[in-house]
């Protein structure tokens, strides 16, 4: 379906849970958040009759995200029920990767496609600050566990913060020679805890590297490739480039809020909707898509709340 702004909504991020094996800086507060009643998040088969709704709609492409998706329980039943559509061409998953040695096969056998796996650093006294609670022995133990599981064309997503991870763009360039990945610079955005961390632009990527090559562009991805590199190179530029005009994607929070852009505080209730009822908030929520955010006028999100109760 297309919006107001003529852009054709085909892409749905579903978060699953608020909740994270993990408490990045720039991502939840230090106390992690208030453990919710069970009934307060959307149930396995609301969030997959949301699925079903998005695709009479025009989506094609589902992203489960959270909080950590692989924390929430059912989360393999999640999957299964939205592969299950026939409609659905893509299912994605964006994780910290921690639970991937016992469930990268598993996810594998549910009909997950794809794994976005996130990893700011490659250092592990810089893991352990930035995750609060991290080790990243995990973190490469699952992506080994993804990799034998035999998932292809796995992203892994580094947000960019200046004065802590700048100087490790040569080792993750040289990540991407070795290993065919697509590593995805990603601008940090002043969205809640974000707001503290130190801002750097993607371009920094190609200022210090001149010798990366451009491919063609995928969705919001600017991405080149290294001389021989086995993998790829993405930048991903909410703030420097805004890429509104391309945005083709809804969110939906796992308390079953449908927010139409990541940056606004419009929320769209949609629990304890059906059939008919559902399709049309979701076509109402889809109509009402603002044209663009204004973070690069205000310097902040209007997004009302933290990355993890979003998805990213
Ligand atoms: N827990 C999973 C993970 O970390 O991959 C999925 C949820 S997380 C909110 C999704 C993505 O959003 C991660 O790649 C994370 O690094 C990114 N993210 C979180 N806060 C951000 C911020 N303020 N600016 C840019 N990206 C952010
Ligand atoms: Fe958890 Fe992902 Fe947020 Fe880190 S970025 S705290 S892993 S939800």
């Amino acid at each position: 379906m297309r919006d107001r702004c003529a852009r054709n909504i085909t892409y749905l991020r579903l978060s699953v849970t608020d909740l994270c094996s993990l408490r990045c800086r720039y991502c939840m507060p230090e106390e992690g958040i208030l453990k919710r009643d069970h009934g307060d998040i959307c149930s396995v088969e609301e969030l997959v009759e949301i699925a079903q709704a998005a695709v009479v709609c025009g989506v094609r492409k589902v992203r489960l995200t959270g909080g950590e998706p692989l924390v929430r329980r059912g989360i393999l039943d999640i999957c299964r029920g939205i592969a299950a559509i026939p409609e659905v061409e893509e299912l994605c998953l964006t994780t910290n990767g921690l639970a991937l040695p016992q469930l990268a096969a598993p996810l594998r056998a549910a009909g997950v496609s794809r794994l976005n796996i996130s990893l700011d650093t490659l250092r592990p006294d810089r893991y352990a600050y930035i995750t609060r609670v991290g080790r990243l022995e995990e973190a490469f133990r699952g992506l080994k566990a993804a990799a034998e599981a035999g998932f292809t064309g796995t992203k892994l997503n580094v947000v960019l913060m200046k004065g802590f991870n700048d100087d490790e763009i040569p080792d993750f360039l040289e990540l991407s020679c070795r290993y065919p990945v697509e590593v995805r610079f990603i601008e940090l955005m002043p969205i809640g805890e974000g707001r503290n961390a130190q801002f750097l632009p993607a371009e920094a990527v190609l200022e210090s590297n001149p010798c990366l090559r451009p491919l063609e562009g995928s969705g919001v991805a600017r991405r080149y490739r290294s001389p021989g590199g086995r993998g790829t190179v993405g930048l991903i530029e909410p703030m420097s480039h805004r890429f509104c005009a391309a945005c083709d994607r809804i969110r939906v929070t796992a308390d079953g809020k449908l927010k139409p852009c990541l940056h606004s505080n419009q929320e769209i209730p949609l629990r304890g909707l059906h059939g008919a009822a559902l399709r049309q908030a979701l076509q109402a929520g889809i109509a009402a898509k603002p044209e663009r955010h204004h973070m690069n006028e205000t310097g902040r999100s209007e997004a009302g709340r933290n990355m993890h109760q979003i998805g990213g």
